[in-house]
């Protein structure tokens, strides 16, 4: 068998056919044809109040700390368990992330420590989606109802995903998705802030365009196109966003795929759980369902974790894992703080492998990699 890389981007079909009409228009700049297509195609599909596109979802998480204000001696409420970008947005404008610890079985916030975090500097609760799958946000949402907080989603992984029924990315104020290449959909690199609460829209326009109302000058709105706030260079260009438009038009396909290996990777897991001492992620329920985004599992310990890796490069298959949790991290002492510490998450976080998870991939490739993870297993015991 061939070697199986951890991930492999996408293609669905009409990639090409559309860059190269981007080309054509010779229009190549941000908010041309493409972008507005994108835009709109999601706008529809999460029922949102305004989309923009960005260049990334770390761009769509900077947005968002500026457009709440967030500033030195405001605290915002996020895991450990994350990528850096999340922690960034907020300590880029000199708030201070707190640090929350995570529940074992989703990898996404321990609702239950929120609560014991909040201080009088709490301002916002920026909640992860890890894998795709989204936390309980009623209970998050009527919790920040009641003290005035603002909810932020980091949605970067969750695109195609759903909580009771309706997409990921609506279940609050502003939420932030990643078409980066790891991502199920893709641009290589691409995100886009998703504005629920129509308050947010206007200003989201001007940061995105380096603090000029640029776009209100375009509409005929205002005789000057002028600098009238912060802002930076959020767009991508006309080619990214044509490369896009392709994938978003396939993403039912892509998810579904991408589920189906999920769905598959955990019952081959489920049945190795006899032997061998691996923690599987919870299984999907009807509220709370994957986008098959990330497989992963927790190892006995954290000792054998490069053993297995070893041992499934060996055998052709490129497993990962991740993150180096962030309260633990250099600039996460620096910028953060954790109070109450996030022990789940040390546990977790290194003892945890991903599997490959790509669109490409084949259900026969799914139970070779099991079976060879059982092999590996077996060998460590050894
Ligand atoms: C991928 C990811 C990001 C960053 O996305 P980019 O589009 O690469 O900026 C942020 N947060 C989480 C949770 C992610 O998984």
């Amino acid at each position: 068998m061939a070697e199986i890389p951890f991930n492999r981007s996408p293609l669905l079909g009409r990639e090409k056919e559309y860059v190269e009409d981007a080309i054509g228009r010779r229009r190549l700049s941000g908010d041309g044809f493409y972008t507005n297509a994108v835009s709109e195609h999601v706008k529809q599909r999460l029922g949102a109040a305004e989309v923009y596109l960005t260049h990334s979802c770390t761009a769509a998480l900077e947005m968002a700390a500026l457009l709440i204000d967030l500033g030195p001696g405001d605290e915002v409420i996020m895991p450990s368990f994350t990528f850096t970008s999340t922690a960034n947005a907020v300590a880029l404008r000199g708030a201070k992330p707190v640090f929350a610890d995570v529940s074992i079985g989703s990898m996404n916030i321990d609702l239950d420590e929120i609560e014991a975090l909040l201080t009088a500097a709490t301002k916002a609760i920026l909640v992860v989606h890890y894998a795709g799958r989204v936390p309980d946000m009623d209970r998050v949402n009527e919790f920040a109802r009641e003290r005035g907080l603002v909810v932020i989603e980091d949605a970067a992984q969750s695109y195609g995903s759903f909580y009771k029924g309706s997409p990921s990315g609506t279940h609050s104020a502003l939420s932030t998705i990643s078409f980066h290449d790891t991502k199920n959909v893709t641009a290589g690199e691409g995100g886009a802030l998703v504005i629920n609460d129509p308050r947010f829209i206007e200003r989201a326009a001007v940061l995105r365009e380096k603090g000029t109302n640029r776009q209100q000058f375009l509409q005929g709105q205002t005789d000057k196109y002028t600098w009238v706030d912060l802002g930076s260079s959020y767009l991508p260009s006309e080619l990214t966003a044509a490369f896009l438009l392709a994938q978003l038009e396939c993403s039912d396909t892509i998810t579904d795929v991408r589920r189906g290996h999920w769905k598959r990777y955990r019952e081959g897991f489920e049945s190795l759980t006899k032997r061998f001492s691996v923690s599987l992620p919870d299984q999907e329920t009807a509220d709370q369902p994957v986008n098959g985004h990330i497989f992963h599992i927790l190892l006995p310990d954290s000792g054998c974790r490069p053993a297995f890796l070893a041992e499934m490069k060996a055998r052709g298959i490129n497993c990962t894992f991740h993150y180096v949790p962030l309260h633990s991290a250099p600039a996460g002492l620096r910028f953060g703080v954790a109070p109450r510490g996030c022990p789940v998450t040390e546990d977790a976080a290194a003892r945890l492998v991903r599997l490959p998870l790509f669109y490409d991939l084949t259900p026969e490739d799914i139970d070779y990699i099991v079976s060879q993870a059982a092999s590996a297993l077996g060998n460590l015991e050894n």
